[in-house]
């Protein structure tokens, strides 16, 4: 038996994330693992009362600097209470979100805020995943397949496509930064070949 994994899906909004880390979730528990499927924001008890508290209502309640805050003590809580004790039970967990969007995300919005994400994140998180797949596509696509996807679990910001460049070339550094953790995935291609090409790192 391998020993557990975190492993994370990150990328801009409508570029799979959730389908794949479903997929991907459901391809490992046939091999017989042990696996746990959580998501960002939220993933704990007390880290969804917090999304409740940043993503519904006036948007402008909150500076930058208080949501990112919240989004720190949320993730901590997640850690906390579900994915450290899911390692250590020897699951492996797989997170749809988790650092690295708050790196692009808040490194992009309402001033660049990036060096207070990673101060937070090194005081109060500090574990990185052990592999992040991080999902890369042409933004007015994905765009397309966020604009006419139902009610999603996720809050979906349409900011744009020059906003979702911006997004998709924070994410990309961010592969080409880490490479030992991070796997860059081509998108751009139907759920079944993409999900081969994941499956791969089973
Ligand atoms: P994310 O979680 O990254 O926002 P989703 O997995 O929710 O993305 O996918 C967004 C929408 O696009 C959903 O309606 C999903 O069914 C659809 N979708 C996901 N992957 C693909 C793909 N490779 N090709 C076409 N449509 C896709
Ligand atoms: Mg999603």
């Amino acid at each position: 038996m391998s020993k557990p994994r975190f492993i994370t899906f990150e990328g801009i909004d409508g570029s799979g994330k959730s389908t794949q880390s479903r997929r991907f979730a459901e391809h490992l528990q046939t091999q017989g693992a042990d696996i746990i499927l959580t998501r960002e924001p939220g993933g704990s008890p007390g880290a969804e009362e917090i999304r409740q508290l940043v993503l519904t209502g006036d948007p402008e309640r909150w500076s930058a600097e208080t949501e990112i805050l919240l989004f720190t003590a949320a993730r901590r809580d997640h850690l906390e209470k579900t994915i450290q004790p899911a390692l250590a039970a020897g699951k492996t967990v797989i997170c749809d979100r988790f650092a690295d969007s708050t790196r692009v995300y808040q490194g992009a919005t309402r001033g660049d805020l990036r060096m207070m994400v990673d101060q937070l994140h090194s005081l109060m998180i500090e574990r990185e995943p052990d592999l992040t797949f991080i999902i890369d596509m042409d933004p007015a696509i994905a765009l397309e397949r966020g604009l006419a996807r139902k009610s999603g679990e996720d809050r979906f910001e349409d900011f744009g496509l020059s906003f979702q460049e911006t997004l998709r070339h924070g994410f990309l550094a961010l592969a080409h930064a880490d490479p030992k953790r991070c796997v860059l995935i081509d998108g751009n291609r139907t759920p079944d070949q993409i999900a081969s090409e994941i499956a791969a790192y089973a």
